[in-house]
């Protein structure tokens, strides 16, 4: 989804080409079939079954990527082959994937119980393990969608205004 982003604005903002290249194969793509279609319609070209192993540059700046053509072997492991692809370009955008970080929970302090999907656990009112703390949008669920988060934050304000009436 990222990728595509990027791809469609910079070509809305005057890219003559853009391209993205993927690692696997088309069916394997992450972004829903109606942003593969905007990128289509935005006249993105794609690569599959390459990932990026150099880019080159001049003094100039960016002349091109190379990728190694990739294959599954016959483990399923996504394998780089010994193919190599150069595209030339002068711009590179890297759009990887995004996770739940929770290094900076582990301080010294007590710390909110983790969900099986290792973010934070709430209960209905979205309230953490922490009695007063409450959690909401990406940190919690795996839809990463700003209309979930919004709507976290409402009810978790619902839950604190009602928790503060009573106390
Ligand atoms: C490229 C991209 C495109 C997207 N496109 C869409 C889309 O089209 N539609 C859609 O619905 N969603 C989209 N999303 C997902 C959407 O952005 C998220 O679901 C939404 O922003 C989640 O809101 P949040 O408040 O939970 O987290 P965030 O918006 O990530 O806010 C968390 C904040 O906490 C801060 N923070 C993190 N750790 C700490 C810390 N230890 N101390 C203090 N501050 C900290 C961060 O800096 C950040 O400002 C997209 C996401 C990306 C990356």
């Amino acid at each position: 989804m990222t990728a595509i982003d990027i791809a469609v604005q910079s070509k809305k903002l005057g890219a003559e080409e853009v391209t993205i290249a993927y690692r696997r194969d088309k069916k394997s793509m992450g972004a829903s079939p109606h942003e593969q279609e905007l990128a289509h319609k935005n006249d993105i070209s794609f690569i599959y079954n390459v990932q990026p192993q150099k880019v080159t540059t001049s003094q100039a700046g960016i002349t091109a990527i190379e990728f190694n053509r990739t294959r599954i072997d016959s483990s399923g492991k996504l394998t780089p082959t010994d193919t190599i692809l150069s595209l030339p370009c002068d711009v590179v955008f890297k759009a990887v994937g995004q996770h739940f970080e929770n290094s900076s929970l582990s301080a010294e302090e007590e710390q909110p119980r983790l969900n099986q999907q290792g973010r934070i656990a709430v209960d209905d009112n979205y309230q953490t393990s922490l009695t007063g703390v409450y959690a909401g949008g990406d940190c919690i669920n795996g839809k990463d969608l700003v209309v979930e988060a919004v709507n976290h934050g409402t009810q978790a304000a619902l839950a604190i205004h009602q928790q503060l009436q009573q106390d």
